[in-house]
Formats: structure tokens, C-alpha cells, sequence
């Protein structure tokens, strides 16, 4: 055996298909459903609207529009401003952009790493002051772990402000009993290639108030007034998902709650691996909540550990073994370097220290044991070298 051999890459996240995809796939051929419309479109909407328990959902072309839609159906416009959590990736924020509203970042507490109702009530009594309130509020729950969503609620409800949940990441999780993605007034889910589940990209917007998808549906396909001619009094998009990629979904939604099984293992076996180093702790879960532990993250304390979260991303990468950084706050982009942000608390904002002593750690429901015994021997040979 050749010593220098490449032990097979271990993906952060990678799609994983359960071989049943290819039945609705082939349906939509054999009809020839081949457009942005069609029977799995309407099936993924209301399958994916039964998981979650809302009255409905809209599918769509992406989880980022989604945000912009449901946004649009918000009435966001230009010079109006959003609150929106600054711990997340960029596809949270991009959609206040499109609309040429003012996005205005809110730090995260550390018991979920999400927004922190603290941060939150000091943006809301600035932009009072100013008289200047936001239209909506985009709460996002990072790595299937959902936020403190009793205590942000309240505080919208005391201003008027609605709520988009941005459930990308947290399809399957709960909150005291509910799932991730129905408690705002609108919820977000993605089904690109390294979510939970995939239809290789696509994403839903979910509402109890079906006018309101309805309208999303009517936009997001182009806002053509019904006439028997192209009539139009809207600015309209082309963001309906596939009937080819809606089958895709339907198959993977047949299997959520095993990939969050999955997934919430992976986490255990990490935790468990990894318990005996002080150093190493593990995103928190709120109580009454159950994340879907889409990505398990570590953070490393500085105050007991030389190693850094760069010097463990190197020594997997050598081993042919990815994983990456948490999300580098919005705030600090210069993308966003006119934004306000309302920290948390104390002299570093909760996001920044979460940003620069986090790794998230290769978390593929179809990883399988041994890879991942991998993955932690690397990180325990570390520990042993220092
Ligand atoms: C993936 C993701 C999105 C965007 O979803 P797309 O389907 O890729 O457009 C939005 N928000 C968060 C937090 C995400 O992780």
C-alpha cells in the first residue's frame, strides 16, 4: 500500500440522498412537468407546511428569496429599516439590501448564540428616540439551535414589528414544542446543497396567513395580473422553485427527522470524544429547545489553550478533513460598514468572541463513524502535542 495515499475528503456538510429522489424526478419527466410549476411544487408546499404546522408554504427558487419576499410582503422599501441578527451568514441580510432599506445589526447572547433580547431592546429604544422604528426584524437561528424567541416576540409585539424567522439552518429543530421557522410571522427554510435536507437549491416561505403566500406566490413568478393579456402593476421575480427540484425535496422531507437524528449523534459523539480536553466546548442548547445540530461547532477558551481555531482548521486540512469558521459577523463586513450595531453586553460583543473561537466541525449526516473518529483524533493529537 502506497504510504503517501490521501484518505478519502471529509466534507463539511455534503448532500445526502436517500434514493428515492429519482421516483419523483422521473414522474416529473414522464409528465413532463419541467417548469417552475407543477404537482411536486404544490405536494412540497403542502408536505413541508404539515411538518412544520403552519397553514402553508410558498416554494421558491432559494431561502434568500424567501427573506426578500416575505420582506416585499412586509412592505419594506427604500430608507425603511431592518433589524437583523449579525451572527449569520450574508444571505440573511443581502435581501434588506435589495430592497434599499437600512439593515441595522443586532449582537447575540450566548445561550443560543443568537439574538440577544438585550441587544435587541436597545435598538428598539434608539430607533424610537430617533423616531425611526424598523419594519421588520430578521431573527435568524444559527446552526438548527433557535433563538430566544418568547422574549424577541415580546418585544416586537410591544413595537408592532413583525418577525422573519430565518429557519435555513434549523428545519426539524424545536422551540418549547414548535418548530423552528413558524413562530414569527413569516419563516425561512433553504434546501441548498449543505442544508439538512437538499433539492440541490430551492428554499420555502411559511406563513399562517396564506393571503400573504399567496401574494408570494403571485410575485415570486413574475406578479402577472390576471388577464387575459400581460398586464402588470407590480414589480414581480422569477423565484418559483422547480418542479424537478420540488421532487428532489419531497423525497428528502421523507427523511428529516432521521438526518436530524443523525446529525444530533454526530454531535453527541463529538461531545462525548472530545469531553476529557477543558478547553473545548460546544454550542449550547436552550433549554425546552431541540436543535437539529446541523453543524456541530466547538469553541476553544483562550484562557486554557494555546491552539487556535485556525491552527485545528490546518491540522485538518491536512488530513484531508474540512471545516470552517463560524459566520464572521455582519457588522464588521465591509459590505456593512455603515450599519449600526447594538452590542450585548460587556467590552467584547458576544458574536466577535463566538466568531474567533469557533469551528464548525464536519457534521454530513452520511458521514460515517470512522470518519469521525478521524476528525477527533486529530483535534485529541493536538491537545497532546501542546
Ligand atoms: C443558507 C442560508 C440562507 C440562504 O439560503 P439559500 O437557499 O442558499 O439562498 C439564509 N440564511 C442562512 C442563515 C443560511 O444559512
Amino acid at each position: 500500500m502506497p504510504a503517501v495515499e490521501k484518505k478519502d475528503r471529509i466534507l463539511l456538510s455534503a448532500p445526502h440522498m436517500t434514493g428515492n429522489e429519482m421516483n419523483y424526478i422521473s414522474e416529473a419527466f414522464e409528465t413532463n412537468w419541467i417548469a417552475p410549476i407543477g404537482p411536486n411544487v404544490d405536494k412540497f408546499e403542502e408536505e413541508l407546511a404539515a411538518y412544520v404546522g403552519t397553514a402553508g408554504g410558498a416554494a421558491l427558487s432559494s431561502g434568500t428569496a424567501a427573506i426578500h419576499l416575505a420582506l416585499s410582503l412586509l412592505d419594506v422599501g427604500k430608507d425603511d429599516r431592518v433589524f437583523c441578527s449579525t451572527l449569520t451568514f450574508v444571505a440573511s441580510a443581502n435581501p434588506i439590501l435589495y430592497v434599499g432599506a437600512e439593515p441595522v445589526f443586532i449582537d447575540s447572547e450566548e445561550e443560543t448564540w443568537n439574538m440577544s433580547p438585550i441587544a435587541l431592546r436597545k435598538a428598539f429604544q434608539a430607533a424610537e428616540q430617533e423616531g425611526r422604528l424598523p419594519k421588520a426584524v430578521i431573527v435568524v437561528n444559527i446552526y438548527g439551535q433557535s433563538a430566544k424567541m418568547d422574549e424577541l416576540m415580546a418585544i416586537c409585539q410591544e413595537y408592532d414589528v413583525s418577525i422573519i424567522e430565518d429557519a435555513a439552518e434549523s428545519l426539524g429543530s424545536l422551540y418549547k414544542g414548535k418548530k423552528s421557522g413558524t413562530i414569527g410571522k413569516f419563516g425561512i427554510f433553504s434546501f441548498n446543497g449543505n442544508k439538512i435536507i437538499t433539492a440541490s437549491s430551492g428554499g420555502m416561505l411559511v406563513s399562517n396567513d396564506q393571503k400573504s403566500l399567496e401574494k408570494a406566490r403571485f410575485l415570486g413568478s413574475q406578479a402577472k395580473d390576471p388577464a387575459p393579456f400581460y398586464k402588470h402593476h407590480v414589480v414581480g421575480y422569477n423565484y418559483r422553485m422547480s418542479n424537478v427540484l420540488a421532487g428532489i425535496g419531497r423525497a428528502q422531507l421523507e427523511v428529516i427527522d432521521q438526518r436530524v437524528c443523525t446529525r444530533r449523534e454526530i454531535f453527541e459523539r463529538y461531545a462525548e470524544g472530545l469531553k476529557d480536553i477543558p478547553a473545548i466546548n460546544f454550542q449550547p442548547e436552550l433549554e425546552d429547545t431541540y436543535s437539529n445540530r446541523w453543524l456541530s461547532v466547538m469553541m476553544l477558551d483562550p484562557e486554557l489553550t494555546i491552539i487556535t481555531p485556525e491552527v485545528i482548521k490546518q491540522a485538518l486540512e491536512a488530513e484531508n478533513i474540512e471545516s470552517r469558521n463560524v459566520w464572521n459577523p455582519l457588522h464588521r463586513q465591509e459590505l456593512f460598514k455603515d450599519a449600526q450595531f447594538f452590542a450585548h453586553d460587556g467590552e467584547e460583543a458576544v458574536s466577535e468572541k463566538i466568531f474567533r473561537e469557533g469551528l464548525c466541525l464536519p457534521s454530513g449526516s452520511n458521514m460515517t463513524e470512522d470518519q469521525q473518529k478521524r476528525v477527533i483524533e486529530v483535534i485529541k493529537d493536538l491537545f497532546i502535542q501542546h
